[in-house]
């Protein structure tokens, strides 16, 4: 069995817990380990990128002291020969102060933001080698190549890496999140972006499990930031998993669902510091047997387009979703009415542009701070009461929008933020009886 096993930023965030990951990717036989940078690292190499922009060195030199004590004691700590480390180490703090000084916008934050998992694989790999293990450090960049839309070409990935990774018996260690984009510079596949590297790496050698490793015991039913009494879900399939991924569940970057559906590659969500725990199977089959789960995602603005013009017309949405399109935005809930449309969109970065654009088709009104609610399970058209239960739940929450009936997986809802935590908590107790 073949394994691309991902550990995130807290999984490798000390020595102590780099020995936890070494442990499990010998027991798991791993063949691919992808490794996150060690945690806060790639917030603090963010602020070094806005730092870098304003020219400010002084706080630059700050962080990067920080970052200094926090590697050198883990260096200090795990490796017996800790002196390459601390070269290395050095070595990416220098790299880091070169893209500042010689700022370019975009390409010199790039810069530093890889440096988190390209001194953290780094580490890892030479404890492996020194502990007397077959590991091999490949360099993410030269084998995950992205277009200029950013997408990863899946084809040098395939046999690029596939040619590097033929061994038996070798831990082949590399970084999430990295790449080499279509100007030949060092990028990267966005925040949280380790996860869809290891589906991508698992995807190019036809692994048959992708195991991600976290600090939770799987996913839950609920948020476990808000909510007291949750509980890990066993298996579900990958199309519930998805809708959770994008809905707001944490523990999974969205990306990660496809390329190990399209190929039936299982996804395992498994915990680091409690290793014998079960998990999460993400797989293909049956989805659960009732509601399994909810979660939910912030920052959502609803644009509401009220027009007359609508009115028996065709052609109307075409319109509307145009705009979108070509704000390159998408959208993530829509209700019609006869003289209305309201839909939802978490990226407002084009706001300005889409709202003018749309006043040719009618009258805007715009609402921020908003949350989706996503409830996903079993979702049977043909079975009475399953709304009622929803709503039953939220029955002191005011209800802005409902989408219901686009798939047989999931009710999403759109209450105001601040009721967020509230309707949480009641769906726990409504539909999960915690
Ligand atoms: N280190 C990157 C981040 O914090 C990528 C990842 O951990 O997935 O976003
Ligand atoms: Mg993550």
């Amino acid at each position: 069995m073949i394994k691309v096993l991902k550990f995130g930023g807290t999984s490798v965030g000390s020595a102590e817990n780099m020995k936890k990951v070494a442990s499990i990717i010998k027991n798991e036989g791993s063949r691919i380990t992808v490794l996150s940078a060690m945690s806060g690292t790639t917030d603090s190499l963010v602020k070094i990128g806005n730092l870098a922009k304003d020219n400010n060195s002084a706080g630059i030199d700050n962080i990067i002291g920080q970052l200094r004590e926090k590697y050198s004691n883990c260096i200090n700590s795990l490796l017996k020969l800790p002196s390459e480390g601390i070269a290395k180490m050095e070595d990416a703090f220098g790299l880091i102060k070169n893209f500042a000084a010689n700022y370019e916008e975009g390409k010199s934050e790039r810069g530093i933001l890889a440096q988190g998992e390209l001194l953290t694989s780094y580490i890892f790999a030479g404890y492996l080698k020194e502990s007397g293990e077959n590991a091999v450090l490949l360099n993410a960049p030269d084998f995950m190549i992205t277009d200029k839309d950013g997408k990863v070409n899946k084809d040098i990935l395939k046999s690029r890496l596939s040619a590097l990774t033929k061994n038996d018996g070798v831990f082949y260690i590399t970084q999430g999140f990295i790449c080499t984009n279509a100007n030949d510079e060092i990028d990267n596949l966005g925040r949280g972006g380790s996860d869809y590297s290891a589906a991508l790496m698992g995807e190019a050698i036809c692994a048959d499990e992708v195991q991600i490793w976290t600090d939770i015991d799987g996913m839950h039913n609920n948020d476990p930031r808000y909510v007291d009494r949750t509980i890990p879900i066993r298996q579900m399939s990958f199309d519930e998993a998805a809708e959770l991924a994008y809905f707001g569940a944490k523990i999974l970057h969205p990306a990660t669902i496809q390329p190990c559906k399209d190929h039936g590659i299982h996804v395992r969500l498994k915990n680091t510091m409690d290793p014998e725990a079960e998990g999460t199977l993400i797989a293909n089959g049956e989805a659960s047997s009732d509601f399994c789960a909810v979660a939910a995602k912030d920052n959502i603005t609803v644009i509401r387009i009220y027009s007359a013009r609508m009115l028996m017309a065709y052609g109307f949405l075409r319109k509307v979703f145009e705009i979108f399109e070509n704000n390159k935005t998408s959208i993530d809930m829509i209700t019609t009415s006869e003289v209305a449309v309201s839909l939802t969109i978490d990226d407002d970065s084009n706001l300005d542009k889409i709202k003018k654009e749309l006043e040719s088709l009618g009258t805007i009104e715009i609402e921020k701070k908003n949350s989706i609610i996503c409830v996903v399970g079993r979702v049977d058209h043909e079975q009475a009461g399953m709304t009622a239960r929803v709503f039953n739940s939220l029955y002191t929450i005011p209800v802005k929008m409902i989408s219901y009936g686009a798939s047989h997986r999931s009710i999403v809802l759109l209450i105001d933020t601040e009721n967020k935590i509230q309707a949480l908590k009641n769906l726990n107790v409504g539909l999960f009886n915690l």
